[in-house]
């Protein structure tokens, strides 16, 4: 084994990635904690350790998710610059509008904080449904900010775009399926004030990863050529064509490669350009979302990756559309982005304490054989002690057949319990010693590869896969996993991380790697009274909305950290996780309903004789206490 001095705080972030998927925002300090640099600058650094000790002592233990809102910012400005310079760079006449769809975290403080750090750049909304415009509504925006209507539109949706349309915000209705049509004319003959609309348009061209589906002419949204023209026809005939200003299109989230977004942006572009030759006063070209976000760090088509930065996408956008429409001589439309992955990804991590490691197969023990009267177990006590670099392949061979022996043994009632313990001890023995002499040998056969993978540890963490990592037993989506100390120290072990619910799926055996995916992370032994976290990166996106109560784990304790001006880094607000009582209460298990129970309960026990007064109403206010904790181990 290699000592530790070789390792470093530099090494270990080759080792996770940290500076592949970090986008610059995350590295490991000399003194081996996870450090986050808000301006993506080393010298400005937050201590991740340091802040999640400090929660704790505040009271709010791990599970913990962590937001830093200055990466919100840093988002925003790389998205907005990255248009500003394309547009530059292929003298483009249009605008760039970006607008933040809400579905992708509808968290008030991660809505705020975006808008806050985008209000330079105008940032505006996306909707998708009648109440995200109706919080959409309430928020303040810049005057020229747009807010973008998708989604599903009856008439008490449209009538609450109208509503914002009348406080004096830009709102532009998108029409994705004919029969909205109908409600828009009703909605307009309705409304005094009536909103702006567009249309989604359904394009050939497909996005490319997990969310393929999104796009292309299968697709559940956007009107084909002919339902096209027919819309046009008919906001015509109701005296609407000039409310017409936008297309739009998305062909999926994260989009893996680059060659899909541009032959989607061409061809939008081209209908956008026969539309305006319609005679029809187009402004805006929508160009969606899907612009991806590097999770394995691996600048691949992978599904968790994607061929292409943001400056790319955002040339191939401008190029593009600029191309189309010199070449129709029509006027460049302002362009509008819906990124909200690229946006919210990085801003936040979940950070997780292990709370025991589960050896799956035994360690290594003593092969020694005193008075063993099964033969199998003799067998295998001398295979154990006899293999060598050179027999190991023939002897864990036998091994496997000694144990299909002691197997049928057991089933025929000739061995004890501590018999069969000792016979699987050995077995394993045998399997770790084989697979440690095969490492030194020079054809190591595949067998022995496969083995090793077998091997690991299982480290228990403390949260739900299914609160805090959706996407992943839903999607098998990836997201970076990194220990938050001791990254100055070799990681000596590997595991596979399983959580707290009863479920199979609460585990994460699949992990970021550059080339091939890992099936155990990378990590250090746990010292007894030492806690050992773990964080779970770039979670910023989709994760929040999508979690769930599985075995009513519950939201879990947020708090925003952010940078000041002096280097400090600032606790800025924490927002407590739900007790048992609140996981509780959304299923319709209300405090009141779950007292009554157990008062009823401990009433007929007090009948029986079994408890008296005083120890009930003690164990109704324990009961009463435990509702309040927080859902997960304390
Ligand atoms: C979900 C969605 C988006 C956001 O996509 P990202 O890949 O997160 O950027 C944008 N537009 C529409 C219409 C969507 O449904």
């Amino acid at each position: 084994m290699k000592r530790t001095e070789h390792f470093n705080a530099a090494a270990a972030e080759e080792l996770y990635g940290l500076n592949r998927w970090g986008n610059g925002y995350l590295g490991a300090g000399a003194d081996g904690h996870l450090q986050v640099y808000p301006d993506a600058l080393p010298e400005r650094a937050i201590d991740v350790q340091a802040v999640v000790e400090e929660l704790a002592r505040r009271g709010f233990g791990t599970p913990v998710l962590l937001r830093f809102p200055q990466l919100l910012a840093g988002q925003v400005a790389s998205l907005s610059t990255a248009f500003d310079r394309a547009m530059e760079e292929f003298d483009y006449p249009g605008g760039f509008h970006p607008v933040f769809p809400i579905k992708v975290n509808q968290n008030r403080p991660v809505v705020e904080a975006l808008l806050q750090s985008g209000w330079s750049h105008s940032l505006g909304l996306e909707v998708g449904s009648c109440p995200e415009m109706l919080a959409a509504t309430s928020l303040a925006l810049p005057p020229d900010a747009l807010t973008i209507c998708n989604g599903y539109k009856d008439a008490g949706y449209l009538d609450a775009a109208a509503l914002a349309a009348r406080l004096g915000r830009k709102i532009v209705v998108v029409l994705e399926k004919p029969f909205e049509l109908d409600a828009y004319l009703d909605m307009a003959r309705r409304q005094e004030v009536v909103p702006l609309a567009g249309i989604r348009i359904r394009l050939q061209a497909r996005g490319s990863g997990l969310w393929e589906k999104s796009g292309g002419v299968a697709s559940k949204f956007g009107l084909g050529t002919a339902q096209l023209l027919d819309a046009i026809e008919r906001l015509r005939q109701g005296g609407l064509e000039k409310k017409l200003v936008l297309l739009h299109f998305h062909i999926g989230s994260q989009v893996t490669e680059i060659r899909r977004i541009k032959q989607a942006v061409r061809e939008a572009a081209r209908i956008y350009a026969k539309v305006v030759r319609l005679g029809v006063g187009l402004q805006y070209l929508d160009v969606g979302g899907g612009l991806g976000v590097d999770y394995d760090g691996s600048r691949t088509s992978s599904d968790a990756s994607m061929n292409y930065t943001v400056q790319e996408y955002a040339n191939d956008v401008v190029y593009a559309v600029k191309e189309v429409c010199d070449q129709e001589g029509v006027p460049a439309p302002r362009l509008i982005s819906e990124s909200g992955r690229m946006l919210t990804a990085y801003h936040s991590m979940l950070v997780t304490d292990v709370r025991a490691s589960v050896k799956g197969f035994g360690g290594d023990t003593s092969p020694e054989i005193e008075n063993e009267e099964s033969m199998e177990i003799r067998d295998m006590g001398e295979t154990a002690s006899g293999i060598t670099v050179k027999n190991y392949r023939e002897f864990y061979h036998d091994a496997l057949e000694y144990r299909e022996r002691l197997a049928s043994a057991f089933d025929l009632g000739l061995l004890t319990l501590r018999q069969r313990a000792r016979g699987e001890e050995l077995f394993w023995t045998i399997v770790r010693r084989a697979v440690r002499f095969s490492r030194a040998a020079k054809f190591r056969g595949e067998e022995f590869v496969e083995l090793e993978k077998k091997l690991h540890e299982k480290y228990v963490c403390n949260f739900s896969v299914f609160q805090s990592l959706p996407d992943h037993f839903s999607l098998d989506q990836l997201f970076p996993v990194v220990p938050i100390q001791r990254l100055n120290e070799r990681p000596m072990l590997r595991a596979s991380l399983a959580d707290i619910t009863c479920d199979s799926e609460g585990e994460v055996e699949k992990f970021v790697h550059p080339r091939e995916e890992k099936e155990a992370l990378e990590v250090h032994d746990l010292r007894p009274g030492e806690p050992y976290r773990i964080a779970f990166l770039l979670l910023g996106a989709y994760q929040d909305a999508l979690g769930d109560l599985h075995n009513l784990f519950g939201r879990v304790h947020e708090a925003d950290v952010v940078l000041d001006a002096n280097g400090e880094a600032r606790i800025r607000e924490v927002r407590p996780g739900e007790s048992a009582g609140d996981t509780l209460a959304a299923f319709g298990f209300t405090r009141a309903v779950l007292v009554e129970g157990l008062q009823s309960a401990l009433a007929r026990q007090i009948k029986a004789g079994q408890l008296d007064r005083e120890q009930a109403e003690e164990l109704l206010a324990a009961y009463r206490s435990r509702l309040e904790t927080y859902t997960y181990l304390s």
